[in-house]
C-alpha cells in the first residue's frame, strides 16, 4: 500500500546525501519533498503541513552526533513523528461488561457487516468470548441475510427480528436476550447509507443513547482517501465514537487515511481489515505502519 510513499521518502532523504550537518537551508528541499509525498499519498493537507513543521523543528533542534548523517537523522525523526501522528501505541477496544456492547457505525459498503463478523470471530477465537451478533439494519433484508451467513460461517449466533422496524427496540431486545442466554459481548451492526444523511445519523445516535455501548466503532473504507477522513469527522461530531476501523487495506489504497485520521479526528484506528475472509483482521500498530512507510 505504501510503495509510492516509501519511494518518494527515499528520494527526499537522498537530497541530504553528502551533507555534513543539518541546516535550515539544506533540509528545505527534503521537507518539501516529504510534504509532496504525503499529499500524493492522499494525506490531509493540514496534517502534511503540520507534520513537516514538526519534523523541521525537531531536526534543527537536535544535536547531530558524529555517527549519524543528516539523512539518517531525518529518517529517524520522520519515523518517530509518523508513529505519533498515527496514535503512538496501539489501543484496545473495550468489550468488557455484562454484556460488553460494541456498536458499529459507518456508510453502506464500508465493510461494517463484514467487520462485525470478523470482530465476533476474533473475540471468540482469540479472547475466549461468547459473542452475539445483532442485525439492526431495518431497511435492507439482504444485510440481515449477510450477517446470518457470516454468523453461520464462524459459529456465532445472530439475533434479528424482521418484523420490528425500530432499531432501538431490536438492540434493546438483543441485549436482554444476551443476558438471559449467557452471551458476554453483543456486537450491533447498524444500517448505513451511501452518503451521510441526517436520518441515518439520528438513528445511530438513538441506538447509542439507548444501549450505552462500551465501545462505539466507526468503520471506513481506506480506499476512499480524503473522503474517509471527512466522513469520520461527520460521524464523530454526531456520535462521538471511540475508535476507527480501517477496511480494505489490502486494496489499491495510497494510505492517506491511515496516516491522517487520528490527527484530524483525534480518535485512534483500532483495527484494520485486510481482505474479505473472516480472519482478515489485524490490530492497528502505528509503529509497524511507520516501519512499512519508511521501508
Ligand atoms: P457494509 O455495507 O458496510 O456492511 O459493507 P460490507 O460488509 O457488506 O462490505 C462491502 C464489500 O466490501 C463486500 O463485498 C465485502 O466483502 C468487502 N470488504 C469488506 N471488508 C474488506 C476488506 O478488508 N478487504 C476487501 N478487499 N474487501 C472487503
Amino acid at each position: 500500500m505504501f510503495e509510492n510513499l516509501t519511494d518518494k521518502f527515499e528520494k527526499a532523504f537522498k537530497v541530504l546525501k553528502g551533507q555534513g550537518q543539518i541546516s535550515e537551508i539544506n533540509i528545505a528541499e527534503t521537507l518539501k519533498e516529504v510534504r509532496r509525498a504525503l499529499l500524493d499519498a492522499d494525506v490531509n493537507f493540514n496534517t502534511a503541513k503540520e507534520f513537516t513543521n514538526i519534523v523541521k523543528e525537531k531536526a534543527l533542534g537536535r544535536d547531530v552526533l558524529n555517527a549519524v548523517s543528516p539523512g539518517q537523522l531525518m529518517i529517524k525523526i520522520c519515523h518517530e513523528e509518523l508513529i505519533e501522528l498515527m496514535g503512538g501505541d496501539e489501543t484496545e477496544i473495550n468489550y468488557q461488561g455484562n454484556p460488553g456492547v460494541i456498536l458499529m457505525s459507518g456508510l453502506q459498503g464500508s465493510g461494517k457487516t463484514t467487520f462485525s463478523g470478523k470482530l465476533a470471530n476474533f473475540l471468540k477465537t482469540k479472547k475466549g468470548k461468547n459473542p452475539l451478533l445483532v442485525a439492526c439494519d431495518v431497511y435492507r433484508p439482504a444485510a440481515i441475510d449477510q450477517l446470518h451467513v457470516l454468523g453461520e460461517q464462524i459459529g456465532v449466533e445472530v439475533y434479528s427480528n424482521r418484523e420490528e422496524k425500530n432499531p432501538v427496540k431490536i438492540a434493546q431486545a438483543a441485549i436482554i436476550h444476551a443476558k438471559s442466554k449467557g452471551f458476554n459481548v453483543v456486537i450491533i451492526d447498524t444500517a448505513g447509507r451511501l452518503a451521510i444523511d441526517e436520518k441515518m445519523m439520528s438513528e445511530i445516535a438513538d441506538v447509542k443513547n439507548a444501549v450505552n455501548p462500551t465501545e462505539t466503532l466507526f468503520v471506513v473504507d481506506a480506499m476512499t482517501g480524503q473522503d474517509a477522513v471527512n466522513t469520520a469527522k461527520a460521524f464523530n461530531e454526531k456520535i462521538n465514537f471511540d475508535g476507527v476501523i480501517l477496511t480494505k487495506l489490502d486494496g489499491d489504497t495510497r494510505g492517506g487515511a491511515a496516516i491522517s485520521i487520528k490527527a484530524v479526528v483525534n480518535k485512534p484506528i483500532k483495527f484494520v481489515g485486510t481482505g474479505e475472509k473472516m480472519d482478515a483482521i489485524d490490530i492497528f500498530y502505528p509503529k509497524r505502519m511507520a516501519d512499512r512507510i519508511l521501508g
